[in-house]
């Protein structure tokens, strides 16, 4: 049985989720301790309790330690049960982050599931709808499996309610996939996500993103036809208020997501030129992929056997998961400089 560390790097719940995600794939057992030891409120919390319910009934796994606060875990997995399943986080806590706990062990199980998952859809620290179905998906789809998903209910914090449905079709064998290059810039997309909020909160943020991002795009490529950007205000029902911005960055190889959330007290301008500045900082430093999406997508390069992409330097939370990968499964990381504002991140298997 392997014995993890909870307080290792960074600390945090993403120790626990691709633990899990990683003994339902390898069938490994697990004792983790001082889990989150290095938040406020340490141990589990509701959105990591479901994640760890959700991966017991996918992995029919014997448990111990699941419950609130908990900051120790025994999970002894027997077998993945692909199929029909529904999971609540039962707060706004992240429906998107139980989701890619289970999704690895799923998309190369014997047979396909079906998922309704509830609970926070549209969180501000854990990857957003969008962000799932536009960026992290098609690159997980790219690798062999077929992973649908719809957005049924907006879930905002602190309500929470929202509802997500996922197919997926899996495959024996992940391809290997490198996230290199991102390819020419086509085009980007916006949408102000505003529920039960005035019209003029998302008028207000794509008048400032227009302001912001159409002079780079004039001047970063000096085509006849320069990529544009579409803006759009989605109006939505939700059991709270909400507010999150999304802009997409449709590239010829991928497409990347940036979002970034109205807050009590925070002025729209605001949260604009927050996301203006993340995404001009994508498009400057010319890597393919974002902060969050590299921290995601090194689970399944590892699992695929290898792969490799090019982005800004790791986070802490990235570094963390790549420990906790080495010792589920038998791979090498190597990081090394790819230009003046990015790494090179290449996964190979450790023979
Ligand atoms: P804690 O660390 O307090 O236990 P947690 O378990 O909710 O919190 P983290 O361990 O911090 O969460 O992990 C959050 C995950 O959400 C990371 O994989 C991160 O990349 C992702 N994430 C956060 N913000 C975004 C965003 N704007 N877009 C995409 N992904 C995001």
């Amino acid at each position: 049985m392997l014995t993890l560390d909870g307080s290792l790097g960074e600390g945090g719940g993403q120790i626990l989720r691709t633990a899990l995600g990683l003994s339902l794939v390898t069938g490994l057992e697990f004792r983790i301790e001082k889990i989150r030891a290095n938040r406020q409120k340490p141990g589990l919390q509701r959105q990591h309790l479901a994640a760890v319910q959700a991966a017991a009934a996918i992995g029919q796994a014997e448990v111990e330690g699941a419950e609130i606060n908990s900051q120790q875990l025994a999970f002894h997995p027997r077998g993945v049960a692909p199929g029909d399943y529904a999971f609540a986080v039962g707060t706004a806590g992240s429906a998107t982050l139980v989701f890619q706990t289970i999704l690895p062990a799923l998309m190369i199980a014997a047979k396909p599931s079906a998922l309704v998952l509830e609970g926070g859809t549209h969180n501000p620290l854990a990857p957003p709808y969008e962000f799932l179905a536009k960026a992290f998906l098609p690159l997980v789809n790219r690798m062999g499996p077929n992973v649908r998903a719809k957005l049924d209910r907006h879930g905002f914090y602190p309500a929470g309610g929202g509802k997500m449905r996922m197919t997926i079709e899996p495959v024996t064998r992940l391809a290997r996939l490198d996230l290199l290059d991102r390819g020419k810039l086509l085009g980007l997309r916006a949408t102000a996500i505003i529920a039960s909020l005035p019209y003029h909160v998302a008028e207000r943020e794509l008048k400032v993103l227009k302001r912001e991002l159409s002079n780079h795009l004039r001047h970063s490529s000096p085509a006849t036809r320069p990529p544009t950007l579409d803006p759009q205000a989605l109006e939505v029902k939700s059991h709270g208020t909400g507010n999150a911005l999304v802009v997409e960055v449709e590239c010829a190889s991928l497409t990347e997501v940036f979002v970034s959330f109205g807050e009590l007290g925070v002025k729209a301008e605001v949260v604009a030129g927050r996301l203006a500045k993340d995404v001009r900082r994508f498009l400057e430093a010319g890597v393919a992929v974002g902060k969050h999406l590299a921290d995601q997508i090194l689970l399944p390069m590892a699992l695929a056997g290898g792969g490799a992409f090019v982005t800004f330097p790791l986070s802490p939370h990235a570094l963390t998961n790549i420990e906790v990968l080495k010792q589920f499964l038998p791979i090498e990381v190597r990081i090394e400089a790819a230009n003046d504002l990015g790494v090179r991140v290449e996964l190979t298997p450790n023979p």
